[in-house]
């Protein structure tokens, strides 16, 4: 393939670059390497605040912004994020925990997730969050808590619906699946909930994760609220919150365009101005992860080594797989292709060497970039994997192979 032909890194200008240094939260990444030690994470609050103010301009006064803490439970950052969202979005006691230390509204907190434990949903009773249940076992499970406690709990039944959100990196909804509960179902888990007095407020309708095409997010929208009508006419009082899910993707890979707002601004205009008529009283919810943070952060490991085997040059990291699984393309992706990644130290330089970056560990699997264009490096310098704020720290197996754990700082 020519130079031209291979598709590229969209423009990541998040971090400017000063005098060839990458620069996160206005320090460069060496004098950082040399403060914090390598490997780490660091996460910028100036990325984030452009992100939700874009965000916010575009969204209509009446549609509320949650995080999904899923993405990025740093507690210091959750704490950042719950003075500037809405609501926050948990799946687990422990995500529940973080949520609540932050500041955020219990008011304002909703639990979601297959499978919670019954000390999970009494700690989610007794804080008064909002759960999205997830099945006719969890709605007992509630029921009886909620006598013991003298604590009606808040519930919003999470649908399986049937469609799926088109084009999406991850599926979560459509067809036969774990997650809510199927369409055809709920309106008979409606009329137990009505009976056993729990808190009915709404829906949860959640189609899929990361997905770069407006049109495909638009059109789940418009069947999720079209959905959620239907099995209106089934509530036991009024719906007072319909959760519409997120989806919203960042670009990782060559090739992929960023999201473009505008198809899905008007969208949400169009949906809010009908449930001020169709649904009065429901608040409209939309529910991000890596689309407000994934951009955020960087990881950033030192090379240790530099060899050239049967023509390849290799960089081998003090971090790799262990530390960030999803840019080691393990972490769900069918094919693995390559993050942005380049040389933190030497980010003004040009790319000029085939190079493959790769981690400590004994498996073929600990790779961070593979035959990418990059500045000549070897030990010392710094290699920086962008789109690193999401899905990074607490998404990797970090005890595998018994290499320490990275830092993490909010910048
Ligand atoms: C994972 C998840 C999210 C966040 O997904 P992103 O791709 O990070 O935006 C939101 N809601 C639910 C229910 C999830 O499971």
């Amino acid at each position: 393939m020519s130079a031209q032909a291979r598709p590229r890194h969209a423009p990541m200008t998040q971090f400017p670059i000063v005098d060839g240094e990458l620069m996160v939260g206005g320090r460069s990444v060496s004098a950082l390497a040399s403060e914090l030690g390598t490997p780490f994470y660091a996460y910028d609050r100036a990325v984030i605040d452009t992100r939700i103010a874009a965000l916010c301009a575009a969204l209509p006064d009446t549609v509320k912004l949650h995080y999904a803490i899923k993405a990025n439970p740093m507690p210091a950052l959750v704490q950042y994020m719950a003075g500037r969202v809405d609501g926050l979005d948990v799946a687990s006691g422990g995500e529940l925990a973080i949520a609540l230390a932050s500041g955020m509204a219990p008011a304002e907190i909703s639990f979601a997730g297959p499978g919670k434990r019954e000390a999970e949903l009494e700690a989610a009773v007794r804080a008064g969050v909002l759960l999205n249940v997830e099945s006719a076992r969890e709605v007992e499970l509630l029921a009886g808590l909620s006598q013991r406690l003298s604590l009606p709990a808040r519930v919003a039944v999470r649908v399986n619906p049937d469609f799926e959100l088109k084009s999406s990196g991850m599926k979560m909804g459509g067809g036969p699946k774990a997650f809510g509960i199927d369409a055809e179902a709920v309106p008979a888990l409606l009329a137990r909930i009505g009976t056993l007095g729990l808190n009915f407020e709404g829906f949860h309708l959640f189609a899929g994760s990361q997905n770069l095409r407006s049109e495909a997010i638009v059109e789940a929208q418009q069947l999720s609220y079209a959905l959620a009508l239907r099995l209106a006419e089934h509530v036991p009082t009024p719906i007072r919150t319909l959760n519409l899910g997120g989806g919203f993707g960042i670009p990782y890979f060559p090739g992929d365009t960023p999201l473009a707002l505008g198809a899905i601004e008007e969208n949400l205009a169009a949906l809010a101005e009908r449930s001020s008529r169709e649904l009065p009283g429901a608040g409209l919810v939309i529910e991000l992860g890596r689309y407000l943070v994934g951009e955020a952060g960087v990881y950033v490991c030192r090379v240790i080594d530099r060899k050239i085997s049967r023509g390849q040059v290799f960089l081998v990291c003090d971090g790799g797989l262990h530390h960030h699984l999803a840019a080691s393309g393990n972490f769900g992706q069918l094919i693995r292709k390559n993050y942005p990644v380049l040389i933190a130290n030497k980010a003004g330089a040009e790319v000029t060497e085939n190079t493959t970056v790769v981690g400590p560990l004994c498996t073929p699997l600990d790779i961070l970039a593979e035959r990418l264009e990059l500045a000549v490096a070897g030990p010392g310098d710094l290699v920086a994997v962008l789109q690193s704020g999401a899905y990074g720290f607490s998404a990797s197996p970090r005890s595998f192979l018994g290499h320490p754990d990275p830092c993490e700082v909010l910048l």
